[in-house]
């Protein structure tokens, strides 16, 4: 499988290793939102979130909330960002499932999921019942 991440876990592409369990590594962004970017890779292969088993989703928030703290304290961050992409629409370009972390800081100008828009009359309401339905399914 041609997989650049499969490639950094495997080591056959560098990439700088922050982090490493037995399920988890997490790498420096070499194009960094703000430095010390960090993605969170799971080992085993896996496209986007849908494809993450139930243990694997609640294990690597464990492991994201303990690097954001350590970001915190050794960046001097003052914020911190978690994103996660899936599907070419929503902006994933590479197709192994990562978690982002975000060191943020006061004033740095970066916009993250700021664009919002409005909902025009009763819209509101079809959205959130269309989601009901899905839920009830
Ligand atoms: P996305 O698929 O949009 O969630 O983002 C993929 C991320 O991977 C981007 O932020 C890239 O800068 C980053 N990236 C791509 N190739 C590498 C690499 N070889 N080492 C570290 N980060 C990478
Ligand atoms: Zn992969």
């Amino acid at each position: 499988m041609d997989c650049i991440f499969c490639k950094i876990i495997e080591g056959h592409i560098p990439a700088e290793k922050v982090y490493e369990d037995d399920f988890f590594i997490a790498i420096l962004d070499i194009n960094p939102v703000n430095k010390g970017h960090l993605l969170v890779l799971p080992k085993k292969h896996s496209e986007n979130i849908f494809d993450l088993d139930e243990p694997e989703l609640s294990q690597v928030m464990v492991v994201i909330k303990k690097l954001s703290k350590i970001l915190m304290d050794t960046l001097n961050a003052e914020g911190i960002n978690i994103i996660q992409n899936n599907c070419k629409a929503a902006g994933q370009i590479i197709f192994h499932s990562h978690f982002h972390i975000i060191p943020r800081y006061t004033g740095d100008g970066i916009k993250i999921g700021t664009v919002h828009g409005k909902y025009n009359e009763g819209e509101i309401k079809d959205f959130a019942n269309r989601i009901r339905e899905g839920i009830r399914k």
